[in-house]
């Protein structure tokens, strides 16, 4: 008799997806895997929608229906494939409401591919309490090897949420248990971190203490500062930037995020940024007065039609922003990434 209690074993052991290697780049999207260089502009941080969990099975008859969000994201992301967008990195964990079968509906009938994340963001679920990382590992490792919740949609991105510093206990927890399904799977990390404490430096020290190469980790939310120094010593760590929230009207206004972009990019860094706006087609928490008030920029054509023309004003040429919306994208996922170098000082003629 089959005891219900006990998943099946995965049976998986680290360095598996090392004879998986394939030739060409590939990226698991919602609806397979693709070769990378097919993405096209990429948005890297994106939700398609959120929800609280538990709500609408909670109160079903509050709405809106299922299908109602579906056509919303379908018209959204559409509005986005317009705009020349290609593919977004949607972050929604399973704590934001992750539905894989409304993303692989969305990417058939938007034509924008989506690539989803398995891990967690900030909650911290009762469930976690008292598990080992190998046993948070384990679930991570099942949503990229059988698929989410018995689909057979598969994350490209391993997300992990830490905003203590220092970082706490389950902080640490998390991110060894990212540490191994980056082992184990070969996806690449993206952190949510709060960048006025600058929490990304510990969680990238011991992601590499774990064996993460950090060309392989993407510092989710580094665009919310404009400490420069801050984010130049992050990037010579050797890891990505998200320089995420364009439009979102929090943190720094979208002048001083567009300046941040120019000094990194004038530092020698434009192949570890990558650029989003960490918005949504549908978020429970938000009604469409609340965001025409708040946020009328919050929206995927805004960094297409707004951020990168304004970018290409102020100097920045054709070529970095393929760099930025393509390139960057493609090598962080799919792991092929150069070492970027600093650009060297011009030397003092009068030294
Ligand atoms: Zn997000």
């Amino acid at each position: 008799m089959v005891n219900a209690e006990t998943p099946t074993p995965l049976g998986i052991q680290p360095g598996l997806r090392a004879s998986h290697m394939r030739a060409v780049p590939q990226v698991q999207t919602v609806l397979g895997p693709a070769p990378a260089s097919t993405l096209g502009p990429t948005l890297c941080h994106e939700h398609v929608a959120i929800r609280s969990p538990g709500v609408a099975e909670a109160w079903p008859a509050m709405g809106p229906s299922k299908s109602a969000i579906l056509q919303r994201c379908v018209r959204l992301l559409s509005r986005a494939q317009r705009a020349g967008i290609g593919c977004i990195l949607d972050h929604t964990t399973f704590d934001l409401g992750r539905d894989p079968l409304l993303l692989r509906v969305a990417a058939e009938r938007s034509g924008v591919s989506i690539v989803a994340a398995t891990g967690i963001w900030t909650t911290r679920p009762r469930f976690f309490g008292h598990k080992t990382d190998e046993q948070l590992a384990e679930l991570f490792i099942r949503d990229a090897v059988t698929g989410f919740g018995g689909t057979n949609i598969r994350p490209g991105l391993i997300k992990v949420g830490v905003t203590s510093e220092p970082l706490d206990a389950f902080d640490r927890l998390l991110l060894r248990a990212a540490a191994i399904t980056h082992d184990v799977t070969g996806l690449p990390v993206t952190l949510h971190t709060d960048a006025s404490n600058r929490s990304g430096f510990e969680a990238v020290e011991l992601l590499s203490a774990h064996g993460v190469d950090p060309a392989r980790v993407g510092v989710g939310h580094s665009g919310d500062t404009t400490d420069v120094a801050y984010l130049l010593e992050l990037l010579s760590h050797g890891v990505f930037l998200g320089l995420d929230r364009f439009g979102s009207a929090t943190g720094p206004d979208d002048n001083a995020r567009m300046q941040v972009v120019m000094e990194l990019c004038e530092a020698g860094f434009a192949e570890r940024l990558l650029l989003a706006h960490d918005t949504n087609c549908w978020n429970d928490r938000d009604t469409d007065q609340w965001r025409t008030q708040n946020r009328p920029n919050w929206h995927f054509e805004y960094i297409p039609n707004t951020i990168l023309p304004s970018l290409e004003l102020r100097g920045v040429g054709t070529e970095t922003i393929r760099q930025l919306m393509e390139t960057n994208p493609q090598t962080w996922l799919a792991g092929t990434s150069p070492v970027p170098r600093a650009k060297p000082e011009t030397p003092d003629p009068n030294s």
